[in-house]
């Protein structure tokens, strides 16, 4: 997901709470950042913070 894409989306969700139930790759221009967006709520998370989201979850969704 673009990183401008998700600025869009914060300013949509308004932010609500969310539960984060799926991340995309950042892109910036056209390349990776490194970090993933909620495609929710458009929060950017480092690669580490989504990590430890997932991994309480009993059951991950893996989807690009
Ligand atoms: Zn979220």
């Amino acid at each position: 997901m673009q990183k401008k894409r998700a600025v869009v989306l914060q300013q949509e969700w308004g932010g609500k709470p969310c539960d984060h139930p799926a991340f995309a790759k950042e892109y910036d221009l056209g390349a990776r950042t490194g970090s993933f967006i909620c495609t929710q709520c458009g929060r950017t998370f480092t690669f580490r913070e989504k990590a430890e989201i997932v991994a309480v979850r009993p059951a991950e969704d893996t989807a690009e």
